[in-house]
């Protein structure tokens, strides 16, 4: 599914190469599949109109800058008006109240709300050292009651013991009470989720919300559920000022459109994404990430972004400047080139934002091999004195043994290292001064 949408999108780019401007007839295509993708991914109908919408709007007559061509520019628009409209940046959790900050959970049966629970709640002693109470109000499930203990148990956090024979008020109540006798900095409540929404829940979790006062009211929705995680999120949304959303089962095989739906609908930030039944399984929601996912494409927007702001132009140029000059490519060009690698970041953090099926060309070993390589190159030739770097011809068997030496390394690397630069110095002339930048062009290709 992801690798269709991404094939399709990058034959589109292909084919608006050498068009200066997105226009309302090259758009349309790329538009048609993105619908699609969002379709696919479970966005809700009128969720995926509006946006599209909006990219059409934003997109049409836009110059296309630099070295992108108007298809890689449209996609660039469409994912950050994606992670724009999932919430921008990372919002974090809120404990800015008089303590216990409480933290209720609502959501239906299955969603979650008590693994995540639990989760936050060894999120919030490792990360922000806070002393964690738990409590239950799901009285219709003894089994429910059970399970949040085991759980708070994991998280390190304290449990407040509830039982089915108690009114889920009653229970809250003397939750808070223990919690602020106790000194706990977060009391989180756990409640009662029903298999569909049902009146009868909606107005006991009411009645939670407005006797406990909390600073947040998290509202958890599998991500797997797809469409109808749009309905729940809505039933929620009106029976609760909710002020996050938390995305389980993100783990799961759903391209996890139900993100941009249920953040649509609610208005409500989504905090957090759940990505394993594990305990630690509880990660803050990185917007940008899940526009990618998505669209199925990896972070290939971030890739390019990171590759342009990566290099510096205007040593880049200077060196095709020198090329074309005649004035010779040397080994201070070659360790600039080196370092303008090691600037990006690092092959495997580009690999990482690589669709999947790219990356998995290059397997792990290979990365971390290519990556010492290039700090071996980078101290071999720092090894090296300004005079040798300028002029590598005068590097002969002394000044091989000593540069070796220095760098730690056989001979023979530096031989190797000798030739390997010798061939590039001979693809630089024949580029004539189409230098890093197309060099940069033939490593991504
Ligand atoms: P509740 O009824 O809303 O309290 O839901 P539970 O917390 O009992 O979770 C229902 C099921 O989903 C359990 O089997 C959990 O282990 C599982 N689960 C919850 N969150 C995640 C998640 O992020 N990833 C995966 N893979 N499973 C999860």
């Amino acid at each position: 599914m992801a690798s269709a949408l991404t094939e399709k999108l990058s034959r589109l780019v292909k084919e608006m190469r050498g068009q200066a401007r997105i226009t309302e007839s090259n758009v349309q295509d790329m538009l048609r599949e993105v619908r699609m993708a969002l379709l696919e991914a479970d966005v809700a109908l009128p969720v995926v109109r509006d946006f599209i919408a909006r990219v059409k709007e934003k997109a049409l007559g836009q110059e296309v800058v630099g070295s992108l061509t108007p298809g890689q520019a449209l996609v660039g628009i469409i994912h950050k008006e994606l992670a724009a409209t999932m919430g921008a940046g990372v919002s974090d959790i809120n404990l800015a109240a008089q303590p216990p900050a409480v933290i209720l959970m609502a959501g239906l049966q299955g969603a979650g709300k008590t693994t995540t629970t639990a989760k936050l709640a060894k999120l919030l002693i490792d990360k922000r050292k806070k002393k964690v109470l738990t409590v239950s109000g799901d009285v219709y499930r003894p089994a429910a009651i059970e399970q949040l203990k085991t759980v708070t148990k994991q998280a390190g956090a304290e449990w407040f013991p509830s039982t089915p024979d108690q009114k889920p008020l009653d229970i809250a109540r003397a939750a808070l009470d223990y919690a602020k006798k106790h000194y706990f900095d977060v009391l989180l409540v756990d409640t009662a989720g029903r298999l569909a929404i049902d009146e009868a829940l909606m107005r006991e979790i009411q009645e939670l919300h407005a006797a406990l006062n909390p600073v947040e009211t998290l509202f958890v929705v599998d991500a797997m559920q797809g469409q109808d995680a749009v309905n729940t999120a809505r039933a929620f949304k009106e029976a609760l000022p909710l002020t996050g959303i938390v995305l389980t089962k993100m783990d799961g095989d759903s391209r996890g459109g139900a993100a941009l739906s249920v953040r649509t609908v609610t208005g409500a930030p989504i905090k957090f994404a759940g990505v394993s039944e594990k305990i630690d399984g509880l990660e803050v929601f990185d917007a940008e990430r899940h526009a990618g996912r998505i669209l199925g494409m990896g972070d290939i927007v971030a890739l390019v972004e990171q590759v342009t702001a990566g290099v510096d132009m205007a040593q880049a140029q200077k060196l095709a400047a020198k090329v074309k000059s005649g004035e010779g490519f040397d080994l201070e060009d070659f360790l600039e080139q080196i370092r303008q690698m090691k600037k990006m970041g690092g092959l495997s953090s580009l690999m990482d934002k690589l669709p999947t099926q790219m990356a998995a060309k290059a397997s792990e070993t290979d990365l971390s091999r290519a990556e010492k390589d290039i700090r071996r190159k980078e101290g071999i030739i720092c090894s090296m004195t300004p005079q040798e770097r300028r002029k590598p011809e005068i590097i002969k068997a002394t000044r091989k043994r000593r540069i070796a030496a220095g760098a730690g390394v056989h001979v023979q690397e530096v031989n190797r290292l000798l030739k390997e630069f010798e061939q590039m110095q001979a693809m630089m002339k024949k580029m004539k001064g189409g230098g890093l930048m197309k060099m940069m062009k033939k490593l991504g290709g």
